[in-house]
């Protein structure tokens, strides 16, 4: 089956790199018997298809980009390498960011950020980190409890909205934020239209006290002059555990999801920590659909612990 896949995809049937796709998100090792034939027949993308290549083939990727041949593949290549995670990739990405391959004048970011679609960087010490849990859980919409006076958003005066009420107490929550540091009650207040057009910062504590960040910059294009509206009244709740990390949908009903890694509608974009500039953890994402019938984009949730800041950023197509 996957074989003939592969096949009709290296005609470019978009049905069957959708499939391919699937199976990368929901088991990435059934298709490790697979990646040689792929990197064979030059089917680069999705990158994803290549999360859990091995040695073999991650080295074959790096001699392709050393090599130096194919510089207009540059992006793809690197791609892969970012979504493999492997430690041979990642020791590439470190030699490349001070010796540049073949083509990377034409990248619109350094060779090291592209770690970060992959769902990790290299801290300042030069030790990996990983931005993302190994564990998922589906989130479940539930209505919230009605709130007592909610602050307002100081740019367009509209309640704001709780995104997410965490505790890690709960053993599932405790598991999907075990990545960030973070030991108690999480409360993640954001604004749900000013979101949408500019990453914004939050304090919190874990006795789950959050405030918005005074030094939040709003956008000059922001407009704010339709007057306050009500954020949606639903709270997300841990639901059953997925298969895989890999399983968040930005765009389909019931993707919303606690943990595992973001599905990005755009580039990767980890908010950086106001705190201490590095990036920081990735906690989950809420997709527009499950807020309403008509919702799009995704919010995507983040968090440093060691600065005590949250942060919320919204994606659409
Ligand atoms: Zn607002
Ligand atoms: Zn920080």
């Amino acid at each position: 089956m996957i074989e003939d896949l592969i096949r009709r995809a290296a005609d470019e049937d978009d049905d069957a790199i959708e499939e391919l796709g699937e199976i990368a998100a929901a088991d990435p090792q059934r298709l490790s018997p697979y990646h040689g034939a792929l990197l064979d027949l030059d089917l680069l993308w999705p990158a994803t298809l290549y999360r859990a290549a091995g040695a073999d083939v991650v080295g074959r990727v790096i001699e392709q980009v050393d090599g130096g041949r194919t510089p207009d593949r540059l992006n793809h290549l690197l791609l892969i390498l970012a979504h493999s995670a492997h430690p041979l990739a990642e020791d590439a990405l470190r030699r490349w960011s001070t010796h540049p391959p073949a083509g990377a004048d034409d990248l619109h970011v350094g060779v090291l950020s592209y770690a970060a679609e992959g769902g990790w960087t290299i801290g300042p010490d030069g030790n990996r980190r990983d931005l993302c849990a190994d564990v998922a859980h589906r989130w479940v919409m539930r209505d919230a409890p009605a709130s007592a006076d909610r602050s307002a958003c100081p740019w367009c005066a509209s309640p704001l909205w709780v995104a997410a009420d965490l505790d890690t107490t709960d053993p599932a929550i405790g598991a999907a934020l075990a990545h960030t540091g973070w030991s108690g009650r999480l409360v993640v207040e954001t604004c749900h239209f000013c979101a949408c057009y500019t990453t914004l910062y939050s304090r919190v504590t874990p006795a789950g006290a959050t405030t918005w960040w005074a030094d939040n910059t709003r956008p000059s294009y922001l407009g704010g002059d339709t007057g306050p509206e009500d954020p949606p009244t639903l709270l997300p709740v841990a639901g059953p555990a997925l298969a895989s990390p890999y399983q968040a949908s930005a765009w389909n009903q019931g993707g919303s999801t606690l943990g595992g890694r973001p599905d990005w509608i755009q580039d990767a974009e980890h908010a950086d920590c106001p705190g201490c500039g590095e990036p920081m953890d990735y906690v989950g994402l809420i997709g527009g659909a499950d807020l309403d019938e008509f919702g799009e984009g995704a919010y995507y949730l983040h968090l440093h612990q060691p600065c005590g800041f949250a942060a919320v950023n919204y994606q659409q197509s």
